[in-house]
């Protein structure tokens, strides 16, 4: 359910999670206001951010990032932190394989929080690191997308530390709530 109130014409909660280390806290912060830090205080619990997007023309969404760094690390996520999400982006390292296979615990997770209609993201983070060769890449593309069309979520590459399709990546989910929800409720 995606609520209104008299300020903006939507609020939208977006859950950011996966394994630790794999890059959500640069990934928030990245989008958050363009920047990340070099050597980030370990997150412990829920770091929440509120911005003002526009999913559409000249609606404007409340947002409230809940970047869950720190929780999986202590096994300490329950379903109460993902009630109501209207979406979420689920964040592996393409240069770590294991964090790729505990995707499907996280999108279980999300899907049995009962919201049907939660717009999931799959994102293969990293990027830059396989483009210069840094480290070899344990996820291919083409395997982050077939996970994708089978668990029928939307899925990209990024990197937290260059940008690349941060901005994307966000955005493309706020879209999708608000056509998924927001349309097919009129
Ligand atoms: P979290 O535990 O999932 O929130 O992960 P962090 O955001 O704290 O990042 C974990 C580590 O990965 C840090 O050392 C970051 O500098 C590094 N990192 C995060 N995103 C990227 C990225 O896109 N590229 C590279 N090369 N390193 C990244």
């Amino acid at each position: 359910m995606v609520s209104r109130d008299q300020d903006f014409s939507f609020n939208f909660k977006i859950v950011i999670c996966g394994e630790s280390c794999v890059g959500k806290t640069h990934l928030t912060l990245k989008f958050k206001d363009g920047q990340v830090q070099s050597s980030p205080d370990p997150t412990i619990g829920v770091c929440f951010y509120e911005m003002v997007v526009q999913p559409y023309l000249n609606e404007n969404a409340k947002v409230i990032l809940w970047d869950m760094a720190g929780l999986e690390r202590y096994r300490a996520i329950t379903y109460a932190h993902y009630r109501r999400a209207n979406g979420a982006l689920v964040v592996y390292d393409v240069t770590n394989k294991n964090s790729f296979i505990k995707c499907k615990d996280f999108i279980d997770m999300l899907r049995g929080t009962g919201d049907s209609n939660i717009v999931i993201m799959l994102v293969g983070n990293k990027k830059d690191l396989v483009d210069d060769n840094q480290i070899i890449r344990e996820v291919t593309y083409e395997q982050g997308e077939k996970f994708a069309i089978e668990n029928e979520i939307l899925f990209i590459e990024t990197s937290a530390c260059t940008g690349f399709n941060v901005k994307e990546a966000f955005n493309n989910v706020f879209e999708n709530i608000y056509q998924k929800i927001v349309l097919n409720s009129i």
